[in-house]
């Protein structure tokens, strides 16, 4: 398995962070997590092309994680006559299929192609078996249809928390995660419901038992202060902060 950064911000412009975007490779196939705004550019400079990508997961359904689905439909449809096109599957929230629908009232003409499906699917289980993996689905604490995701291939767990306060769930999701990617919106003196902070994020990493910790989603101003030394007060194992394009291998 293998992932890769490509947006460790948010909402916000910052000289260093790209919104929410997240690359993953797994069961030998190219995926997107969660693909905000730029995330789609961003796969140039990693060298994936966008006919490679097969699936795409949504966390919920802010702009900040969900941007680019449009362009990258767009631009997979006006790829179609320079290359063979595969399908592409879509995972999403509860609430995803009418989401979509909505904004292909809008779109369509510019993102349907008739040389592939593109298959909509909403999370109405909590796991998922694919080939040679598996994913689970647990609903987090953030807006009503937020859920968070356990990948498993090879015994190998990475853990993705979408946007979330602390819950149980989360904590479920984590356990015993070779990788967790948890949001940490805010510093700890800043910390507001609905999202992260260092020592929560740290809290559910040391209840999971967490392997490595990453800490993502950070608004600009995070950078201001040590959130990983707030973050080691309640979580004894390995944290970094999350840098784009940084790739990581399980
Ligand atoms: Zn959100
Ligand atoms: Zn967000």
């Amino acid at each position: 398995m293998k992932i890769i950064i490509l947006g460790s911000g948010t909402c916000i412009p910052s000289k260093k962070r790209g919104s929410p975007g997240y690359y993953l490779e797994i069961g030998g196939q190219k995926m997107l997590i969660d693909p905000g705004s730029g995330t789609l550019h961003r796969l140039g400079v990693i060298d994936v092309k966008i006919e490679e990508i097969s699936t795409i997961f949504f966390s919920h359904s802010h702009v900040d994680h969900t941007a680019d689905l449009i362009p990258i439909l767009f631009a997979k449809k006006n790829l179609h006559e320079f290359s063979r096109q595969d399908d592409i599957y879509l995972y999403g929230f509860k609430g995803f299929k009418n989401y979509f629908k909505k904004l292909c009232s809008i779109y369509e003409p510019w993102i349907i192609s008739q040389d592939y499906n593109i298959f909509v699917n909403e999370f109405n289980t909590e796991a998922i078996s694919f080939k040679n993996w598996s994913l689970s689905i647990k609903k987090v604490e953030h807006s009503q249809e937020s859920v968070g995701f356990r990948f498993i291939e090879n015994s190998k767990i990475f853990t993705f928390s979408g946007d979330s306060d602390y819950c149980k769930n989360l904590v479920e999701l984590s356990r015993d995660a070779d990788l967790a990617i948890l949001e940490c919106s805010f510093p700890e003196s800043m910390g507001c419901q609905n999202h992260l902070t260092p020592v929560k994020a740290g809290k559910i990493a040391s209840e999971a038992g967490v392997k490595k910790l990453v800490l993502t989603h950070l608004y600009p101003i995070c950078d201001s202060f040590n959130i990983i030394e707030e973050c080691k007060k309640v979580f004894p194992g390995k944290v970094e902060v999350a840098e784009d394009f940084k790739s990581y291998h399980l």
